[in-house]
């Protein structure tokens, strides 16, 4: 039951002494109430205050991390229904799921496209995340260490609790103890056991205890899912997921926000836990990315698909690097000034924003087409040039003050600077603001950059 801010008060030290950034105990404990802030905050509440707020200070939805050799998949902590209110937090685990009768090269190509892919979004890194093994009627520890000899990314295994004993009995299989040392990053696992139901439950559990690993509770409706991880949790299973078995649009659409929703307004123990989507149990490839990117928009915690194709992986890795964006802060890149293609000091300087996807677009047209050139990224809270530009966050004082923030002055010794042409009426200022400098306005998008570079920049 979740406790009202006044009766956290009462349990606080009272002092006002201001340790935990608020200016009293009152106000920190609505903020703790609003689960907002952690208790750790304050270094003076009482140990039995602890142990009573302890439930009331739990995140609405429980943090579980699948981890293997230093790769880790958090998911759960969530404090919102909609990114706009904050954002979120987790990023929706994507696994492959392979099947211990599918022919082993098969098995193995699969895993190794899933462990191999890497792509690069202005400038981050995003990849897959993890392996589901499925016990399909094949050699279910084999198919296991298939995975293990190639990968070591975080792993799913779904198979009944006496095919699950005798594979997590052996730490040859399943620990990370059979890496070669070099490549060994971390020892420290947690793998999630799937799936929990009205039958095996208590199989399943004593499993997930044996080897303190996550399990996945799978439920015909909400109510029995509720019932089936009461029972876990009393049974002393602390990292439980959820696994609606509603597998179309429509109800996996329904499953998941009634589960967040109960989580977090209701504040629901029993549903508050990461939920898992098994979208590769959909009729076809098509489906099961939809049902992929809907998870992946509500809810989804891990998503297990059974296919993997670059042009199916890439989109969903930025709908989900953008769901799970702070919607307040643009993606940004780090002001200054930036070479593309080791520039000399007789090329000219590119100006641009901040705003990660146009600094990337500039970039990345300059860079293939061969040319040399300065880049000078200027402060602008993360905003796009026109953006910037009307809000004030990218003018003549600003550009000229990162000229000389960056010396910009001190790498080139011809003085070209390329304002982009939507801030055309700035060339003036700019002017103004940096005396012995030749201001040149450029085209307006950055496809054209690398034309106007060598027509007019020579
Ligand atoms: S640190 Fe603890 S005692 Fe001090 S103001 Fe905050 S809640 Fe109150």
């Amino acid at each position: 039951m979740a406790l009202s801010g006044i009766q956290i008060y009462k349990m606080l030290p009272q002092t006002n002494c201001k340790e935990c950034g608020f200016p009293t105990c009152l106000a920190f404990a609505m903020k703790l109430a609003a689960k907002q802030v952690e208790l750790s905050l304050c270094p003076t509440v009482s140990e039995e205050a602890k142990a009573q707020l302890s439930e009331a200070a739990a995140p609405p939805v429980r943090p579980i991390t699948l981890k293997s050799n230093g790769y880790e998949v958090l998911s759960g902590n969530e404090v919102v229904m909609f990114r706009h209110e904050k954002k979120f937090f987790s990023p929706t685990g994507l696994f492959l799921r392979v099947y211990d009768n599918q022919p082993v090269e098969a098995l193995r190509q699969a895993v190794q496209a899933v462990a191999d892919y890497t792509v690069d979004y202005v400038g981050i890194d995003l990849r897959w995340d993890g392996i589901a093994v499925q016990a399909n009627g094949g050699d279910f520890a084999a198919a296991v260490t298939a995975v293990r000899a190639i990968t070591h990314l975080p792993l799913i295994l779904i198979a009944p609790p006496d095919v699950l004993k005798t594979v997590l009995g052996n730490p040859q299989i399943t620990q990370i103890t059979q890496m070669e040392e070099k490549s060994a990053k971390s020892a420290d696992q947690k793998i999630l056991l799937a799936f929990a139901d009205a039958e095996n439950w208590q199989a399943m559990a004593e499993l997930a205890k044996t080897h303190q690993a996550a399990l996945a509770v799978q439920a015909g409706t909400l109510d029995e899912m509720v019932t089936l991880t009461e029972k876990i949790k009393a049974a002393g299973v602390d990292d439980i997921v959820i696994t609606p078995a509603q597998r179309g649009l429509h109800g996996t659409l329904l499953a998941n926000s009634t589960t967040r929703r109960m989580a977090l307004k209701q504040t629901f123990r029993a549903l508050g836990y990461p939920i898992l989507n098994v979208a590769g149990d959909a009729a076809t490839p098509e489906m099961e990315t939809m049902l992929a990117a809907q998870a992946i928009g509500k809810y989804g915690g891990f998503v297990i698909l059974d296919h993997f194709a670059p042009e199916t992986a890439y989109p969903l890795l930025v709908l989900r690097q953008n769901i799970y964006t702070d919607p307040q802060k643009p993606i940004q890149v780090q002001p200054g000034l930036y070479e593309i293609n080791n520039p000399g000091p007789e090329d000219p300087v590119l100006v641009t924003t901040n705003f990660s996807i146009t600094y990337f677009s500039v970039a990345n047209e300059v860079e293939s087409a061969g040319l040399l050139a300065w880049l000078l990224v200027t402060e602008s809270e993360g905003m796009s040039v026109l953006t910037a530009w009307a809000a004030g966050k990218f003018d003549a004082e600003r550009i000229a003050k990162d000229v000389k923030r960056f010396e910009v002055g001190n790498k080139v010794s011809r003085k070209r600077l390329v304002l982009p042409g939507h801030t055309a009426v700035l060339s003036g200022e700019v002017e103004e603001e940096l005396p012995g400098w030749e201001i040149k306005v450029g085209p307006r998008e950055a496809v054209d950059v690398p034309k106007f570079m060598k027509q007019v920049l020579v």
